[in-house]
This record gives C-alpha cells, sequence and structure tokens, in this order.
C-alpha cells in the first residue's frame, strides 16, 4: 500500500466514524474515541466499587446477576463479545446505570421498586441500550460533557490522594460528570426504551412489564422522585411509547418463550 492510498483509507474511515447510525437507525455524530471513554469509565467504575458499599445479600445478588446475564446473553457483536461487569450497590437511590464498555451498576434501593425479574430486566435492558447505542460518545462528541467531565476525573483519578482512597460523592460527582447519571436527550431516552424492550424479550422476559414499571416509579416516587425517576421521566407519552412498541416486541418475546428462554430470577427476600 502507497503512502497516498493510505491517506485515503485513513480518510475514509475517519468519515464513516463520524456518519454513525443508533441501532434505531438514527443517524448519529460519533467523533470521541470508544476506547478512550471505554478506559475513563473501566476508572470511574473501579472507583465506584472500591468506595461504595456493595451488596451483601446473597438474594438480592442472584436475582439481580440472574436477570443482567440473561439480558447481556441477548446481545451482538462487539458487544457479546466483551465481558460485563456488574456491581450492586446496597444504596437506597432508585438507580442503575450502565457505562462504556460493558459496566452495569444496579442500586438496591431500585430492587423496592421492581417487583419482579420482568420489571428488572426491563431497567437492565434500558441501560444496556445505553451503551450499545453508544449514547455517551454521542454526548461527548457534541461536546456536551468535555470541560466538566475531563475536570472532575482530573480531580478524582488524578494528584492529591496519597492514600488512594475517595469519598463516596468524590466518586458520584466523577461518575455524574461522565455523563452517566445526567439526563440522556430525549431522542436517547425513547431509543434506550425501544432497544432495551428488544432485548428483554429476546431474552424471555415479557416487555409489557416496562409499563408496569414506570407506573411504580411514578407511584412511589410521591412529590419527591426518586433519582432515577428524575433523570428518567416517566411521562404518560413515554408510556404511550412503550405500549406502542409491543406490536413489535410481544412476538420476539413469544418467539423466545417457544426457543425455551423461560428466565426463572425469583425474589426470595
Ligand atoms: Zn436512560
Amino acid at each position: 500500500m502507497n503512502s497516498s492510498k493510505l491517506l485515503i483509507t485513513l480518510m475514509v474511515s475517519l468519515l464513516i466514524a463520524a456518519c454513525s447510525t443508533s441501532p434505531t437507525g438514527r443517524p448519529q455524530l460519533i467523533t470521541k474515541s470508544d476506547a478512550e471513554l471505554e478506559a475513563q469509565a473501566a476508572s470511574t467504575f473501579n472507583a465506584y466499587r472500591s468506595t461504595l458499599p456493595l451488596a451483601t445479600d446473597r438474594g438480592k445478588i442472584d436475582f439481580v446477576a440472574c436477570v443482567a446475564q440473561a439480558v447481556v446473553a441477548e446481545l451482538n457483536p462487539p458487544y457479546s463479545d466483551i465481558e460485563w461487569e456488574l456491581a450492586i450497590f446496597e444504596d437506597k437511590q432508585v438507580n442503575a446505570f450502565a457505562m462504556p464498555g460493558g459496566k452495569i451498576g444496579v442500586y438496591t434501593g431500585i430492587l423496592e421498586i421492581t417487583e419482579d425479574q420482568n420489571q428488572l430486566a426491563a431497567v437492565i435492558g434500558h441501560e444496556i441500550a445505553h451503551v450499545t447505542a453508544r449514547h455517551v460518545n454521542e454526548r461527548a462528541s457534541r461536546g456536551s460533557l468535555t470541560g466538566i467531565g475531563i475536570e472532575a476525573l482530573a480531580v478524582i483519578m488524578g494528584g492529591g490522594y496519597t492514600g488512594g482512597a475517595y469519598t463516596a460523592s468524590q466518586v458520584l460527582g466523577a461518575g455524574a460528570a461522565l455523563g452517566m447519571e445526567l439526563p440522556m436527550g430525549r431522542g436517547q431516552e425513547s431509543e434506550a426504551d425501544v432497544v432495551g424492550l428488544e432485548y428483554m424479550a429476546k431474552a424471555g422476559f415479557d416487555p409489557r412489564a416496562a409499563v408496569d414499571l414506570w407506573q411504580n416509579m411514578a407511584a412511589k416516587g410521591g412529590k419527591t422522585p426518586p433519582e432515577h425517576l428524575s433523570t428518567h421521566p416517566a411521562s404518560e407519552t413515554r408510556i404511550e411509547n412503550l405500549i406502542g412498541q409491543w406490536q413489535k416486541t410481544l412476538p420476539i418475546y413469544n418467539e423466545a418463550l417457544a426457543d425455551g428462554k423461560n428466565p426463572q430470577c425469583k425474589k426470595t427476600w
């Protein structure tokens, strides 16, 4: 390959990188390196794990792991090739997140809202869809998290800490700055809903449970909505959109059942 040919190849691959398409066919501007975001996410996830209290209740751990494993098993390459990591934090927050590179975090608070495996699968499917649809990269490419993200990371990952111990609020601050917990755009939210429903249905979880989940969130939120609710607004439009997906996702669910995919993740506490 001569040098001009190499240059052309490079330019073409740059163009492809910039004009990418989301899982629902939406054109996306992607200019950031996935590898770089994944490395940042891995550091943040490790900081979370070494700082926040991890759940010790075997029943809760098994329940979440059972649902997460079943959903992850339905992903396509390259997401089926990565080793997904799961951390369950003992925390009253009604929240869950997933980070680039395949990191899933679930707070035990959300287990009080999710009544069964199907509702938890709706949460996990939604969060994983944010990753497979590269929503963090898209936000970073738009410039909405450079600056604060880099600054917060510099504070938390950088110098000053000789003992290597971070406080929970510093860790949470870095996570938020990286766009893990800040609200995604409206388009990204509904896309995560749509893609998440597909994942859960493929795994043999009833996609209709997503409606119950968001209704529970709204009902239990009361006047001060829980974290997850405030970052993921459960509007009537959202519920209508979820119901609008049944026509597409119920056949996927029935096919999964016919294929013998019948997860048995139980709440034992
Ligand atoms: Zn979301």
